[in-house]
Formats: C-alpha cells, sequence, structure tokens
C-alpha cells in the first residue's frame, strides 16, 4: 500500500505521517519543515510560494503521473479546498474529515456528523480523504526519508501584506495543561479571576466557541471544539462550560477531563472524569490555594 500525503501546515503532515506509518509507504508534500524528514516518510517534496492554482496544477499533473492508494490531504483552508479542485479534476470522490482510518480487508473511516452531533463509522472504498487536525500525536521515527524540493509553476497571486492575527501565548494544540473557560465565567473581566490557577498550573488559557467568536473573551486561535481546536492535553479543566457536543469533539483527546459547573445536569458531566458541581467562583480560590 502506498499513500500520498499532502499538507500546507507542517505540525499536520506530522501527525497524519506518524497515524499511517507502518500501515503503508508514504510520500509527503510539504510546505518546507526542518524536522519533517524525521517522521518516517519514504519521500518528502517541499514547495515553497505555493498558492491554490500553482499547487492545483501541480498535483493534477503529479497524481496523473503517480499512482497512489490513497491520498491524504490535511483539513485546512488550503487543503480543503484543493481537495475538492482535485475531486473534480481527477474524477475521484473525496471523503471529508477523518479522524480515523483503519486498514485491513477494508477501509473503515470515522468522522463527525450532523454538525459534530454523530460519529460515523463506515466501510468505505474512497481513495481520497481530508484529515481533521491532530488525528493523534506526532513522533519522530527513526527513519529518515528522502528529500526534494520542487519547483512549482509561477502562481497568479502574490502576498502584498501580511498581518498577524491577533493572538497571545502558545498554540494551544501542544499544551499540556488547558485551563479552558465558557460562558460561565460572566466577563471578560472575570479572567483575572481565574489567573491565578492558570498560573500555578502553568497552563494555557482557553474557552468555547461564545467566549473566542461570539464575545471574544479570548481570541480566535483559542476557540477548542469542532469549528475550533482539537486539543490533547494530560489535563483539561473547563469553568462554566456546558460540554455541548460540538465543544467535547475537541476536547475527546485530553487525558484527564475535569469540570466546574454549576449545573449539575450539565452534559459536560457526561465527559468528564472529574466533575465538581458548584460556582466556579468560589471552587477556584479553594483549588488555587490547595494547589498552594
Ligand atoms: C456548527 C457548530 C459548530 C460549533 N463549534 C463549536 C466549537 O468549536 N466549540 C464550542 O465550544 N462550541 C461550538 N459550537 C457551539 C456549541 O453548540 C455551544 O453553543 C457552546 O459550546 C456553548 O458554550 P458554553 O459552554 O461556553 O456556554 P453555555 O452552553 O451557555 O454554558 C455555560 C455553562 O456555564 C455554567 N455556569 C454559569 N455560571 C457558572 C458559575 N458561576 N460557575 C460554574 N458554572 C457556571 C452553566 O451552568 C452552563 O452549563 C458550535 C455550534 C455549531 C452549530
Amino acid at each position: 500500500m502506498k499513500a500520498l500525503v499532502f499538507s500546507d501546515e507542517p505540525k499536520n503532515a506530522r501527525e497524519i505521517i506518524t497515524y499511517l506509518r507502518g500501515k503503508m509507504d508514504i510520500d509527503v508534500i510539504s510546505a518546507e519543515d526542518k524536522e519533517l524528514p524525521e517522521y518516517g516518510a519514504k519521500k518528502v517534496y517541499f514547495y515553497r510560494d505555493g498558492f491554490i492554482d500553482n499547487l492545483s496544477k501541480f498535483l493534477v499533473d503529479y497524481l496523473s503521473k503517480n499512482k497512489y492508494d490513497f491520498i491524504f490531504i490535511s483539513s485546512t483552508n488550503t487543503g480543503r479546498e484543493l481537495a475538492g479542485i482535485l475531486s473534480y479534476r481527477l474524477k475521484m470522490k473525496c471523503m471529508p474529515e477523518i479522524f480515523s482510518f483503519e486498514q485491513g480487508d477494508k477501509t473503515v473511516t470515522k468522522r463527525f456528523f450532523h454538525g459534530g452531533k454523530t460519529v460515523v463509522e463506515e466501510e468505505s472504498n474512497f481513495h481520497m480523504f481530508t484529515v481533521s487536525p491532530g488525528i493523534c500525536e506526532a513522533e519522530k521515527s527513526d527513519k529518515k526519508s528522502e528529500v526534494e524540493n520542487m519547483t512549482l509553476d509561477k502562481s497568479n497571486y502574490k502576498i502584498v501584506n501580511v498581518k498577524s492575527k491577533n493572538t497571545a501565548g502558545t498554540d494551544i494544540r501542544n499544551a499540556r495543561v488547558i485551563v479552558s473557560i465558557g460562558r460561565g465565567l460572566g466577563s471578560q473581566e472575570n479572567i483575572e479571576k481565574i489567573k491565578p490557577l492558570v498560573e500555578e498550573l502553568h497552563a494555557e488559557i482557553a474557552g468555547s466557541r461564545p467566549v473566542c467568536l461570539d464575545y471574544k473573551w479570548l481570541s480566535e486561535d483559542k476557540q477548542v471544539g469542532l469549528s475550533g481546536k482539537k486539543v490533547r492535553p494530560d489535563f483539561y479543566i473547563a469553568l462554566g462550560i456546558s460540554g455541548q457536543i460540538q465543544h467535547i469533539a475537541g476536547i475527546r483527546g485530553s487525558k484527564t477531563i475535569i469540570a466546574i459547573n454549576k449545573d449539575k445536569s450539565a452534559p459536560i458531566f457526561e465527559e468528564c472524569d472529574y466533575g465538581i458541581v458548584g460556582d466556579l467562583f468560589t471552587i477556584v480560590p479553594e483549588l488555587v490555594e490547595k494547589l498552594k
């Protein structure tokens, strides 16, 4: 079995290679990344100045000449757009957003459905997939890849200005401990009240969609969930988060989930390892005292 992995985000490429390693031979096409050749792919092709037009042209041509059993495309903005173009141009159906791929006599994949409310596990005869970020934790291999730099045609696009997003701190996908806040926090000013816990645990702060997207108490890159980031910390501490399925979709990879919520019937208590029913503004200071 032979697979091609494409990602414009090398971090996602590392995860997909780690996930598929041992199941099949892997070639990768990726944006440049010093560490990527250390993850066990057979061949790594690096590109520069890749935009949707020259990348799709290259890939259509490459895949017409090189045969792979499976094509895995990282589900980034570029990846999803490319998957659509390749699907049309190569007349190949693409299964979106898988987070599990098992290859035995048959191929069995898993993906979320109904806006994250259900998981569909299905036998698949597809050959092309987009892969949700965070499919596994990337680990280096002792096998080094052969590296080739490829040249793309000149794109019709060019970058005229780069403006960084309003972000702070490290990427929550790499955090070992996350203190995550929900609407139950009440206001942005109240973030100060949970900061002692964040500091005591050397944690990263994250939040639910309303907190990051609607109220903007935190920046967008801190959103956890189906339409946010999938995190895999050792400890995920949910403060005033109800635990709707779209949020849970982002935290299932956590080793231990701890929830504090004043509503004992909140769905988060179905998902957590440890739950405390009560007012977070009473419990958080008590926790901080105990930790000290
Ligand atoms: C297509 C789609 C994608 C989505 N993607 C995401 C996503 O990626 N991430 C995400 O988070 N959501 C996502 N959502 C939204 C999701 O459905 C929920 O609306 C959202 O997760 C709720 O956020 P919350 O838990 O912060 O707020 P709420 O559901 O309002 O929960 C607040 C909780 O705080 C508790 N509380 C209140 N005061 C206190 C207190 N003093 N002490 C303790 N507890 C208290 C309440 O009991 C309540 O359970 C998505 C929705 C859709 C339709």
